[in-house]
């Protein structure tokens, strides 16, 4: 009998830390750890987005390689616990998703879900706050954090025009250019916290940006924009000099808080 390396919950992608500027992918990949076989479910669901964000692991590797900046990607499948909600949303583990029920997560005991929180979602989160820190540390500065998604094209049968949507909450400093700039590129449908808003109490911008003061933005690109690696390559190279030309303006860089419209930060 063999045994399978322990299921790391997270990856870091190695950068300059003295930059400020901070990559996080939340639903980068699908993977589960073996224990939790295909939670029951059959393998073409893998293939969808409920699984993951189909291209984003490719958008990030090639926007750190790039910009040569560190991310963190969660490498577990949101399937078995969603690092972009809260530990309390209803949503964390879903039972049901798309039209799609999930066998492994119902029923669910108290105790299964506080082990997915301690052994997947908790050790992410953790490794978000230590980047961050150190980021920090390295830059003497407040670091710039960009989120990195991606969306079905088709949701409820019905298609979403935009190609690419910014999302966030109150802070406004990192979103409005980013909103600004993205229009500037021809033919590019942008939207402003569309296709979903980005104002979700405890997700992960929440945690870590809206309660700390740090400036910071969450893109979610079409999926079948970057499903091929040609198509990530392309959005990293038209996402990098934006992000660029934000991580140069100081009040990315200041601690400042500006609430949420979930209610008091
Ligand atoms: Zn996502």
């Amino acid at each position: 009998m063999t045994h399978a390396n322990p299921f790391a919950p997270f990856e870091i992608i190695e950068g300059d830390r003295t930059k400020g500027l901070v990559l996080v992918a939340d639903h980068a990949f699908r993977e589960l750890p073996e224990e939790y076989g295909d939670l029951g479910l059959p393998a073409a669901e893998f293939e969808r987005h409920i699984a993951y964000d189909i291209g984003v692991e490719a958008l990030t590797r090639r926007l750190a390689a790039l910009m040569g900046i560190p991310a963190v990607m969660a490498r577990f499948s949101r399937l078995l616990i969603d690092p972009n909600r809260g530990s309390d949303d209803p949503t964390l583990i879903r039972q049901l998703y798309d039209g799609t029920i999930v066998p492994g997560n119902y029923p669910i005991t108290a105790e299964e879900r506080q082990k997915r929180i301690g052994t997947f979602y908790e050790p992410y989160h953790q490794a978000v706050s230590a980047m961050i820190a150190s980021a920090a540390g390295q830059s003497g500065k407040a670091p710039l954090v960009i989120s990195l998604h991606s969306f079905t094209p088709f949701m409820q049968g019905r298609e979403r025009p935009w190609h690419v949507g910014i999302l966030w909450d109150r802070d406004g400093r990192a979103p409005r250019p980013l909103i600004e700039m993205l229009r500037r590129e021809p033919g590019l449908v942008v939207g402003d916290n569309e296709p979903y808003d980005g104002a979700l109490r405890g997700d992960t911008m929440y945690r870590h940006c809206t309660s700390a003061g740090l400036a910071h933005a969450l893109i979610e690109v079409r999926q079948d924009l970057i499903v091929a690696e040609s198509g990530a390559a392309e959005w990293a190279e038209r996402l990098a000099p934006m992000l660029d030309a934000l991580n140069q303006q100081a009040d990315m860089h200041e601690v400042r808080f500006f609430g949420s419209r979930t209610g008091p930060v």
